[in-house]
This record gives structure tokens, C-alpha cells and sequence, in this order.
């Protein structure tokens, strides 16, 4: 439920209401809410006098309902990610690995006229025998490859001890599929206005997933963007499977953006393009593809990388995919 409270309480009074009730107090469009569990159908008798209104909802999927808002659009540097005529490309390697290799890859991408530039530098790999990143270093390199070029940064954090340091370089904070529970980062990233791009988790539900967008939300930060990136099922021959069903749910039921992560979800070169050429068709408003100088030689996700002409193909094959669905490609 979802309750606005009258204009003269005081955030200190809804913050301690919001602690009695186990729900959260955040301010919205000039007003206070309270947002307490979507199993409330009723208004609490202690809220009668106190609320100007409110909203039942069906689940813990509230602040990011469609039922509470149609669309939310998070602005990062002028460029409106969740309009309803552009898809953005966001591209890069899966990590950043030395100065030549970003350097290399943004200049190419710029080149193509992608504005955004991805890059893990705090790596949360399955092994920690494997490449964790460069860290702060890399966070560096990344952020100067992305401004002598002229593009904006997203990049993962892996827990919440470097969060500050994401929100210092970067223009989007990645909150990667192992880290979609961590309430730590989501936390952390409730507190500030920095974009937030949530991948979801490989064995979550959708409701898990938007509920960990709601812990954002909850939090204060309204710049929060979901990103399905393929769930685990019984297929082994790919990597993950891209839950395009799951697309058209958030979709209908979501007001944040919506990415699609193809890479990550074939695991596979072979099958980005086809995959990002339909998720493009189904008119969302980002797509994130891993793109790298040398693929054979990259430290992390080498099989599902593109080289640099490859992916020129497939950025080129994007925008017919859009204008038909009334996009274009940004
Ligand atoms: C990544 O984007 O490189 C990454 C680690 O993705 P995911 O969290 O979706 O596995
Ligand atoms: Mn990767």
C-alpha cells in the first residue's frame, strides 16, 4: 500500500510512522509517502487522520508499478533513457584490462556514435582463481577512455565497501546478476541520484527482481533501470536463456526502463546480434552488448565478446529494427 501523507507532517514524523508500520517513507513529486507492505489492503486506523490519500496495490511491487506511476524516465547527462522513441546502445568489454584495450574500444565505439561506454573494473567472478578486475585503477582508465571520446560510463559494483567510488566515476552503477540481493548495494544505491542499472538475478522470479528495484526506490534514488540478461533452465548449450517473455512483463507491469543484455544470455558470439536485433523489436529502451578489441585474448567472457567489425554489423542492423517500431537508435 502505498499512502500519501497530509502535506504538514514532517519527514521525521513519516520516517518514525514508517518504522512502527516495517514500511519506508520517501518523498515523491513534492509529497510524502508511506509505503508499507503491498499485503495491506486496508488503511491502518493510526494512518485515518493522517493520510490524504491511498493506493491499494497487489504485491510488493509498488514504486515501480505501473499502478503508481505509467513511466518513469531516468535522465543520465541529457540523454532520457525509458522515452518512448529511443533505444540506447550501451557497449564495452566485459572488463577493463589495460589502457590500449579501452582506449581502443571506445574510440571504435564513439566512432559508431554510442554514447555509452561499459566496462566492469570490480568483477564478481564465479571462480576466484579468474580476473577480478583492475579495480580503481580501471574505474580511471575507463572513465578518461569514455571522456576523450565523449561518451557516458556504466560499471558493475560488487559490494557495497566501493560503491562510493562507482558513484565517483561512473554515470550509471551496474548492480550485476550475482549482486541483485546484496542489500548492501541496494542500500548504498537507494541513497544516491546516480542511475541504477539492476541486471537481474540468473534464478530469480520477476517479482524478486522488480522488488529489488523497489529496495531502491524505497531508498530515495528515482534513476533505476532493469536489466534481463537470461535465467538459468534446464538448456546447457547456451549459456543462460534471454527471458523475452519476461520482457513483455515488465514491460506491461513496470515503470522503469528496460534493458536487454544479449551477451551474457547466449554466453555465445554467434548469437548476440539475432538475439539484440529481437530485443530491439520489442521496443525497449536499452540494449547492453559486451564488444572487445581482441576477443580470443579477453580476461573475462571471452566466447560472448564482439570484435569491433562485428559489432559495427550489428549496430548498423539496429536502426532499420527500430524505425519500425517507431524508434531510433541513440
Ligand atoms: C557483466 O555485465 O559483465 C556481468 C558480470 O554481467 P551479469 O551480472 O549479468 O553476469
Ligand atoms: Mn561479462
Amino acid at each position: 500500500m502505498i499512502v500519501t501523507l497530509h502535506s504538514h507532517i514532517s519527514i521525521t514524523e513519516a520516517t518514525s510512522l514508517a518504522v512502527s508500520l516495517e514500511g519506508e517513507a520517501v518523498q515523491f513529486e513534492g509529497k510524502t509517502l508511506l509505503v508499507v507492505s503491498g499485503k495491506i489492503k486496508k488503511l491502518p486506523a493510526r494512518l485515518k487522520d493522517l493520510a490524504s490519500d491511498f493506493q491499494v496495490m497487489d504485491n510488493d511491487m509498488q514504486l515501480s508499478s505501473k499502478e503508481f506511476v505509467e513511466k518513469r524516465i531516468v535522465n543520465i547527462a541529457g540523454s532520457n533513457v525509458g522515452s518512448d522513441d529511443k533505444t540506447f546502445v550501451m557497449a564495452g568489454p566485459c572488463s577493463v584490462e589495460s589502457k590500449e584495450q579501452i582506449d581502443s574500444t571506445a574510440a571504435y565505439l564513439s566512432s559508431l556514435g554510442v554514447q555509452f561506454l561499459r566496462g566492469g573494473c570490480f568483477k564478481p567472478r564465479t571462480s576466484p582463481y579468474s580476473f577480478q578486475g583492475l579495480g580503481r585503477e580501471g574505474l580511471e582508465l575507463l572513465r578518461s577512455a569514455a571522456d576523450r571520446h565523449g561518451m557516458l560510463v556504466v560499471s558493475e559494483v560488487r559490494d557495497a565497501t566501493h560503491v562510493e567510488q562507482v558513484i565517483e566515476l561512473a554515470d550509471v552503477i551496474q548492480i550485476g546478476a550475482k549482486s541483485m540481493y546484496d542489500h548492501g548495494i541496494l542500500r548504498a544505491c537507494g541513497k544516491t541520484t546516480k542511475p541504477v542499472l539492476i541486471k537481474r538475478g540468473f534464478g530469480t522470479t520477476l517479482q524478486e527482481f522488480a522488488q529489488a528495484a523497489e529496495f531502491v526506490l524505497c531508498g530515495g534514488n528515482e534513476n533505476v533501470m532493469l536489466c534481463e540478461r537470461g535465467i538459468r533452465t534446464f538448456e546447457n548449450d547456451t549459456r543462460f536463456t534471454l527471458d523475452l517473455c519476461g520482457v513483455a512483463f515488465l514491460k506491461e507491469k513496470t515503470n522503469l526502463p528496460i534493458i536487454i543484455d544479449p551477451s551474457h544470455a547466449m554466453g555465445l558470439s554467434y548469437g548476440v546480434a539475432d538475439l539484440a536485433r529481437a530485443s530491439v523489436a520489442m521496443g525497449i529502451d536499452g540494449l547492453m552488448v559486451e564488444v572487445h578489441c581482441n576477443p580470443a585474448r579477453a580476461k573475462s567472457d571471452a566466447a560472448q565478446q564482439l570484435d569491433h567489425n562485428s559489432f559495427s554489423s550489428l549496430y548498423t542492423s539496429l536502426a532499420p529494427v527500430a524505425a519500425s517500431i517507431g524508434r531510433s537508435i541513440q
